[in-house]
């Protein structure tokens, strides 16, 4: 029996971690076993369905590469398949209705059911002793459309959210009543923030669009979403999808909630930075760039995998392009208050400054290694340490106190942005110098 497993989002809200990590593990699950993904639209309510969350949901899902083998189905567009089954067990005598809605009653019973992960779970039905099928307004209840929607699909393992274990006795009995095959179940257990309790906002349940923003690549996310609560059975944490794909193993997905690491994510995240080839990492940059106005789009490009090939090691999120290696793209960078103040203060930096702005004047060519040799040489003439001399340049040069090797940075920048901006430092950011005038 070919494995067929579905993911089916309902469109009221964007793809958050949650349910991304939800259907990671449905598509998961197909590719190591070589079966089916679906995608199916629980579209019913039609007032809090939206299409740009659709489009949300479909977009980030084609971001982290779960690509989809049969639909997207639209629940929205089977409404006449549910009425013919409700009317089934209206026929049968297994429903009525009641204010215009049909309305199953349930036999009392008790209903179990097989867990991949958990023994097999045993429920009353006096729990629930009557499930609405079709409500008044026409439209199919959830626990409805789901069973018939699954059952026609030929899903072989429910795999979802254990937010939705109260659900599958429901589910059970009416698979039963409709003389359906029931599948086998896979709830996973909830993601949990640090603090153990439901993963909230503020403990890092944005939604993929958020970490999409923010820089995260989608071989990160889909790395550390793989990872949560289900390990390849040694303590790597990096992993290629493929290998990914060829040791996910559904039984082994852990039982207890799983919890979310943003620092994690984010280390990952700078590994995977650090890793992509120059030549690719390089227009993914620099569209955020285009996006702050900070390069025109005829910008340099042999130029601007320089930047990329001395900034990437230290780069967490794509967006740090933006938000502080702006000193590169500009003539004269904005000066950190506390950088120029813990640097820039020191007695005698005046004279360092000048007299390293009139050797770098002499560099030839003004590459890394000539822009080291002088600096170096000039340190050890001075009997200079390095907090007296490379920490101000990189101030200097930069405008901050921490950045790519400074050596790097200044062939990179080239000989005449380092210069003005040397002589930009001697003249507005050191003591005395005007104040407000250090920008
Ligand atoms: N539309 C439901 C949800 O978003 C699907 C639940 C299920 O997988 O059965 O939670």
């Amino acid at each position: 029996m070919s494995v067929r497993v579905r993911f089916a989002p309902s469109p009221t809200g964007t793809l958050h971690v949650g349910s991304a990590r939800t259907a990671l593990f449905n598509w998961l699950f197909a590719k190591h076993e070589g079966g089916t993904f679906i995608l199916r639209v629980e579209d019913t309510d039609q007032k809090r369905s939206d299409k740009k969350f659709l489009e949300d949901i479909f977009g980030n899902l084609d971001f982290l590469g779960i690509t989809t083998d049969e639909g997207p189905y639209y629940q929205s567009e089977r409404f006449d398949i549910y009425r013919k089954y409700a009317q089934q067990l209206l026929d049968e005598g297994k429903a009525v209705e009641e204010d215009g809605a049909i309305v199953f009653k349930v036999p009392l019973q008790s209903v179990t059911f097989k867990d991949v992960l958990r023994k097999d779970i045993t429920v009353q039905t006096d729990l629930f002793d009557s499930l609405v099928l079709m409500k008044s307004d026409g439209s199919p209840a959830y626990n409805f459309c789901c069973v018939v929607d699954d059952a026609l699909m030929k899903i072989t393992h429910v795999v979802r959210g254990d937010d939705h274990i109260a659900n599958t006795p429901k589910q059970v009995v009416l698979y039963k009543a409709l003389g359906f095959e029931v599948p086998l179940w896979v709830h996973i257990p909830l993601i949990v923030g640090p603090d153990r309790a439901r993963l909230s906002k503020r403990t890092g349940a944005t939604s993929i669009i958020e970490y999409r923003k923010q820089g995260y690549l989608p071989e990160a996310l889909f790395n550390y979403l793989s990872l949560l609560g289900w390990s390849p059975g040694d303590n790597r944490e990096m992993v290629s999808p493929e290998e990914i794909v060829k040791l996910f193993d559904i039984k082994r997905v852990k039982k207890t909630a799983a919890m979310f690491d943003m620092k994690k994510l984010e280390w990952l995240n700078s590994k995977y930075i650090k890793e992509k080839p120059t030549k690719e990492l390089a227009p993914l940059l620099a569209e955020r760039l285009l996006e702050a106005k900070m390069i025109e789009s005829d910008y340099d490009q042999v130029w601007f995998e320089r930047v990329v090939d001395v900034s990437k090691d230290r780069m967490r999120l794509l967006q740090d392009i933006v938000t502080q290696y702006a000193f590169f793209f500009c003539e004269i960078p904005e000066y950190k208050e506390e950088a120029v103040e813990k640097h820039l203060t020191q007695e005698g930096i005046e004279k360092t400054l000048s007299d390293l702005a009139g050797l770098l004047k002499t560099a030839e060519p003004f590459d890394t290694e000539t822009c080291e040799k002088i600096v170096r040489a000039y340190q050890e003439e001075q009997g200079l340490e390095t907090k007296q001399l490379i920490h101000p340049v990189r101030v200097a040069i930069t405008g901050s106190a921490v950045s790519p090797p400074l050596f790097d940075v200044m062939s990179v920048l080239g000989k005449d942005r380092v210069l003005k901006r040397l002589e930009h430092t001697l003249k507005n950011c050191l003591p005395g110098a005007k104040p407000g005038s250090t920008a």
